[in-house]
């Protein structure tokens, strides 16, 4: 693999189903730059900007945060990466139509392409009993049961259909999010091979 060479991956899948854990391993292995938009939301939050105060009550509420606001974040990581080549891993995002829209308007602007899109598959009710665990590890503000409950019926919603728009262009990688993240990513490094 020449690292000179664009590689993009966003990996999918509903809140709970292990994307960040797999994300960060992914990009280590594969020498990419982790883009996740909740880490950026969060970080926006955490230091009180003006984008962090619009968006922390959407956020708690399992919402989603507009997606002028959230391809801007995207635009800029992407024109203040270090390297000429775009080497990435999107971690939620994209999560809307309209986002998976913009990103290959970005993709086509940064002179790269899509290489593939990973979905982790879990069933709702090891998801939800992840997420309160999570709740009780981490204290994110978002994993309260009411919140867990409306950011599943967001993903139904909203980015659910994003498995058919990857699906049709050829770009969908399934892989079964059940099991330890060792046997996990095993999995997904397969899917890539
Ligand atoms: P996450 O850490 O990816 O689960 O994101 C936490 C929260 O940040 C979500 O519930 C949304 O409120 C917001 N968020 C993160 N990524 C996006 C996105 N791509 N579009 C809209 N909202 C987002």
């Amino acid at each position: 693999m020449a690292l000179t060479d664009s590689e993009v991956l966003l990996l999918m899948g509903p809140p709970g189903a292990g994307k960040g854990t797999q994300a960060s391993k992914l990009a280590r292995a594969r020498v990419l730059t982790k883009l996740s938009t909740g880490d950026m939301l969060r970080d926006h939050v955490s230091r009180g900007t003006a984008l962090g105060q619009e968006a922390k009550a959407i956020m708690d509420a399992g919402n989603l945060v507009s997606d002028e606001i959230i391809v801007g974040m995207v635009r800029s990581a992407l024109e203040n990466r270090e390297n000429e080549s775009v080497r990435v891993l999107l971690d939620g995002f994209p999560r809307t139509p309209g986002q998976a829209d913009a990103l290959n308007d970005l993709l086509t602007e940064f002179g790269a392409g899509l290489s593939a899109a990973v979905l982790l598959e879990v069933n709702e009710d090891e998801l939800v009993s992840r997420l309160l665990q999570r709740a009780n590890d981490q204290g994110r503000s978002d994993d309260n049961e009411e919140t867990i409950r409306n950011r599943m019926k967001v993903y139904k919603n909203q980015t659910q259909p994003l498995i058919d728009y990857y699906q049709t262009r050829g770009k969908l990688r399934s892989v079964d999010g059940l099991g330890s993240v060792e046997d996990v990513f095993a999995r997904i490094t397969e899917v890539l091979s």
